[in-house]
C-alpha cells in the first residue's frame, strides 16, 4: 500500500469552524448533513454509512466506545482550542483555504486563530455574490455598486485572498450569460426594491449577477486570480439541475477567460466525469476532489477518485475537505483523502497503468502542489 501520511495537505476550500463547540447529538448530527429538515438528525443521520464511519475514526481518537453519546461525551470534556489543535495536528495540513462569508463570522474562529492553532499556513478567498449584496445593501446606485465592486475585486490580492469564489450554481446557475447594461440595471431596481424593504438581500436576479460575475472575470484575467465554482451538489435549496458544470460552456470557451483558473468545487458531484472531463479539455479548468463533504462513504470517493484520475493530468486535481462547524470535518477529509488517493493509485500500479513514483507523484500533485500553483502559495 502507498504510504501518503507524511505529504501534508493543501485543504483548497473549507470553512471556518465554530467557536462554540460544545453540543448535543442533535446539534453534532446537524452538521453532518446538507439537508435542513430536522427529520434527517433526528431519524437518518445515524443511519448514514458515511457518518457511523465518522464515529469510528472520532471513538479511535477520543479513545472511547463506538457510541455516539460516549464519543460526544468525550469530545465535550475537551476545549474548542484543544480540539482544533489536536484535529488539525494529527491531519498534517500545510495550508487551509478558507471561504470565512459562511457561517457567520461571529460565530467562528478567524482563519488566522485556525492557523494559530493547527500549526499551518491559512489564506482566503472573496465570495462574490456576499459581496454583490452587501454593497447592492448599502448603495442606491447602479454605478456606484460597479465601481466598488470592481475596486474591492481588483484588490483582493492586496488584501489578502488568493482566489474568488462564486455560489452562482445555487442562486441563478451556471449559465452564465452576457447581458446589456439596461438589462442589468433593471435587474438591479429589483434586487435594490428588495434590499430597501426587506432591509436584507438573498441575490437572486441572474442578469445582475451574472453582469456583475463578467466584471469580476475581466478583472481576474488580468491578475491570474483563480475563481471556485460551486458545482453539483450543495445547498439543499440547490436546483442541481442548474449546477451541472456543463452549463458553464459559454464562460469556458471565453478565451480572454483562459488566465482565470476556473476550479470546479465538491467534484461537481454527482457529474464527476462531466466535471473531470472539462479539467482534461480546457487549459485553464481545474478540479477539486472534496472528501468529507459532499457527504458520501468511500466507494463513492473511491469511484470519484477513479474517474477523474482516469480522464483529468494530476495537475489539474486539487485536494479538499469543504470541512465546516466542527474540525473533525477538516481532519477526516485529509485522513480519507490521502486513504482513499493512495487506495486509487494502487489499483492504477497493479492495472500496470503506472509505477510507484509516478504514483508518489501524482499524490504529492493532488494532496499539495497543484494547489500551489494554481492559488501561487
Ligand atoms: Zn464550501
Amino acid at each position: 500500500m502507498l504510504d501518503l501520511t507524511s505529504i501534508p495537505v493543501v485543504d483548497n476550500h473549507c470553512h471556518p469552524v465554530l467557536l462554540q463547540q460544545h453540543m448535543d447529538a442533535l446539534h453534532f448530527r446537524g452538521y453532518c448533513t446538507e439537508a435542513t429538515d430536522p427529520v434527517f438528525a433526528q431519524m437518518h443521520v445515524p443511519n448514514t454509512v458515511y457518518y457511523l464511519w465518522l464515529l469510528r475514526q472520532m471513538a479511535t481518537f477520543y479513545g472511547c466506545s463506538n457510541n455516539e453519546s460516549d464519543i460526544l461525551a468525550a469530545r465535550n470534556q475537551l476545549s474548542a482550542d484543544t480540539l482544533l489543535e489536536h484535529l488539525f495536528h494529527a491531519a498534517n495540513i500545510d495550508t487551509l483555504v478558507f471561504d470565512p462569508a459562511y457561517p457567520l463570522g461571529s460565530e467562528c474562529y478567524t482563519p488566522e486563530r485556525m492557523g494559530q492553532l493547527g500549526h499551518c499556513r491559512t489564506t482566503k478567498m472573496l465570495r462574490l455574490e456576499t459581496l454583490m449584496q452587501e454593497l447592492i445593501l448599502e448603495h442606491d446606485g447602479f454605478d456606484d455598486v460597479i465601481d466598488l465592486f470592481a475596486s474591492r475585486v481588483r484588490q483582493a490580492q492586496a488584501q489578502g485572498y488568493c482566489a474568488l469564489k462564486s455560489i452562482v450554481a445555487y442562486r441563478t446557475g451556471l449559465q452564465i450569460t452576457e447581458w446589456s447594461k439596461d438589462e442589468a440595471a433593471a435587474s438591479f431596481a429589483e434586487a435594490r426594491t428588495e434590499a430597501r424593504t426587506k432591509r436584507q438581500l438573498r441575490i437572486a436576479h441572474k442578469p445582475l449577477i451574472d453582469y456583475l460575475l463578467h466584471i469580476a472575470f475581466k478583472l481576474a484575467a488580468e491578475q491570474q486570480l483563480a475563481v471556485q465554482f460551486h458545482t453539483g451538489y450543495g445547498d439543499s435549496d440547490t436546483d442541481m439541475r442548474l449546477g451541472n458544470p456543463l452549463q458553464l460552456r459559454e464562460m469556458l470557451e471565453r478565451k480572454d477567460y483562459y488566465t482565470m483558473p476556473v476550479v470546479l468545487l465538491h467534484e461537481s458531484y454527482p457529474y464527476c466525469q462531466l466535471g473531470a472531463y472539462l479539467a482534461a479539455i480546457y487549459p485553464h479548468v481545474y478540479f477539486d476532489l472534496s472528501y468529507m463533504i459532499p457527504f458520501v462513504d468511500r466507494q463513492e470517493m473511491l469511484a470519484f477518485t477513479r474517474q477523474s484520475l482516469g480522464i483529468a493530468p494530476a495537475s489539474k486535481l486539487m485536494y479538499s475537505s469543504d470541512g465546516i462547524h466542527i474540525p473533525e470535518m477538516h481532519w477526516v477529509g485529509a485522513l480519507r483523502g490521502r486513504s482513499v488517493i493512495g487506495q486509487v493509485l494502487d489499483e492504477m500500479i497493479d492495472a500496470n497503468e503506472i509505477d510507484e513514483d509516478q504514483a508518489y507523484d501524482i499524490a504529492q500533485q493532488i494532496l499539495h502542489d497543484t494547489a500551489y500553483s494554481v492559488y501561487k502559495l
